[in-house]
């Protein structure tokens, strides 16, 4: 018949309905292709063998029964490892909650069993999604499925991946400075940072409480609009009080025309140091596109987004300490032994559970935050926070949605970029969404011309208007050709249909 990875979730869904495979078929074909493929792409950290077939056999009971099925039955699916599913660890990639078996479903998680997903398992991140290269995982780096040489980027990069080599049909990630946006761009797939407050954070593991956001990953800008059908279904989380009622029918607008729509560009931003012709290149190609499709391109300006670096890397690791503080060697995870007192057990936790970058991360919000130092910076930050917002509403009074790289470069290879700093810096288009609240996508648009690897277009949208942001994904993919595509080295790799 027919290999998974070149269905869309929509078809898994349907060919299931119509009696054409089983869930449990789809679910076989997941794992054989999981077992094909990731010892290349090192995208899991866990498969859930048994959750998946019992998921998916629930779901050919559900059919056999005569019961209307879920509109993401039997669909391929897996999760960040910062997102708790009863009966798989939760681990963060970190040493720290090496063992910590997860107590409870989040919340997103538990949004897409209801949709009907076969849950695949538990993907690789830069420890406590603190990076953008998954490198910074304790267990072992996660490959780039375009070239195995090369990261995925992060801190979402095993989500990427996972999606990129055609393991799963769709993949949640978190998002607090471009972990979604970022690693699909150098993967070649499209990954969705909601509106903050879109998608519950309840049972995700805290990075920065103001910036994290949950959002999917997949193939086709079609299948992330269902999987946000999921994630908004039934609304506002009571267990999550930042979460709001964001429940719609994202697919309702996908395809409807953008005609006379306005698109934003920043020219100054595509002068960027470190911005490479090839992306540069990228984003002419996206906005013609675009323009091919009706929309008129527009000049915009966000005057302080020079600045959201500097703010995002005083405002995160300042909450990055405080949640972090949770680990203490007490509560949950790694233990160190034969300790004499409590303030031993739970330094030495610290020393030895945490890696560099995460401890890097808390001794600098530590500092931030301590007495003197804190108004200068945090203080600062917190101000420069409300000029970037306050940028972003003067342009959405202009624009519909505003189209800029995800990131700067194609994806690079394993260590070749080891200064944090250097790594810091490329979230330059990232970070300013997170910093405001809104929403933004990337979405693939071509292989770029020198490097032959994939690259993703960024387009951000205003706060709440994540369903606008996906009609304009929709066109841009539409322009681009991209939709669908699998890394050619994975593609049909396991995974047939039978
Ligand atoms: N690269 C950014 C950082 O290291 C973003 C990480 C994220 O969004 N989780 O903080």
């Amino acid at each position: 018949m027919a290999n998974l990875d070149t269905l869309s979730a929509r078809q898994v869904a349907a060919g299931i309905a119509a009696g054409d495979f089983s869930a449990t078929e789809v679910a076989r074909a997941a794992l054989d292709a999981i077992s094909a493929r990731d010892g290349q792409t090192q995208a899991f950290l866990q498969v859930s063998e048994e959750l998946a077939l019992s998921a998916a056999a629930a779901t050919d009971a559900a059919r056999a029964a005569g019961q209307a099925l879920a509109p993401l039955a039997g669909v391929p699916v897996a999760f960040k490892d910062n997102m708790n599913l009863l009966g798989t660890r939760t681990t963060c990639a970190s040493r720290m909650l090496e063992p910590y078996e997860s107590a409870y479903t989040a919340t997103c998680v538990q949004r897409m069993l209801d949709a009907g997903v076969t849950p695949l398992g538990k993907l690789n991140m830069d420890e406590f999604a603190f990076g953008s290269t998954t490198d910074s995982s304790a267990f072992h780096p996660t490959n780039n499925p375009w070239d195995v040489a090369r990261v995925p980027g992060g801190s979402s990069g095993g989500s990427a991946a996972a999606v990129a080599a055609g393991e799963v049909t769709i993949a949640l990630g978190s998002d607090t400075g471009g972990s979604i946006r970022q690693p699909a761009s150098l993967c070649g797939v499209v990954g969705m940072k909601p509106t903050y407050g879109a998608v519950s954070r309840y049972g995700v593991v805290a990075f920065g409480s103001s910036l994290d956001q949950v959002g999917p990953m997949g193939r086709r800008v079609e299948d992330v609009a269902l999987a946000m059908n999921a994630l908004t279904a039934g609304g506002h989380d009571r267990f999550d009080s930042t979460s709001q009622n964001c429940d719609q029918d994202y697919l309702a607008h996908l395809d409807d025309s953008i005609e006379g729509r306005r698109v934003g560009v920043i020219p100054a931003l595509l002068q960027a140091e470190g911005l490479t012709p090839e992306v540069r290149a990228a984003m002419r190609q996206a906005a013609d596109g675009l323009a091919a499709a009706g929309a008129v391109i527009v000049e915009v300006d966000l005057p302080n987004m020079a600045n959201s670096i500097a703010a995002y890397y005083v405002l995160a690791p300042c909450e990055a300490f405080s949640n972090l503080a949770r680990f203490d060697g007490v509560r949950y995870g790694y233990q160190e032994p034969g300790c004499a007192t409590l303030a031993e057990q739970s330094s030495l936790s610290r020393a030895h559970g945490f890696g560099a970058e995460a401890k890097r991360r808390q001794m600098l919000g530590a500092y931030l935050l301590s007495s003197g130092i804190y108004e200068r910076y945090y203080l600062a930050a917190q101000k420069v926070r409300t000029l970037i917002t306050a940028d972003y509403q003067r342009a959405f009074g202009q624009v519909d949605v505003i189209l800029m790289p995800a990131s700067p470069t194609v994806a690079w290879e394993h260590g070749a970029i080891s200064d944090p700093a250097a790594l810091y810096l490329a979230d330059v288009f990232t970070i300013s969404n997170n910093i405001a609240g809104n929403c933004g996508i990337s979405v693939p648009v071509c292989l770029g011309a020198d490097s032959g690897l994939p690259i993703g277009a960024q387009l951000q949208g205003p706060a709440f208007a994540d369903a606008q942001l996906l009609t304009f994904a929709r066109a841009l993919e539409r322009s681009c050709g991209m939709e669908g595509s699998v890394a050619p080295a994975f593609a049909g790799k396991g995974g047939e249909l039978r």
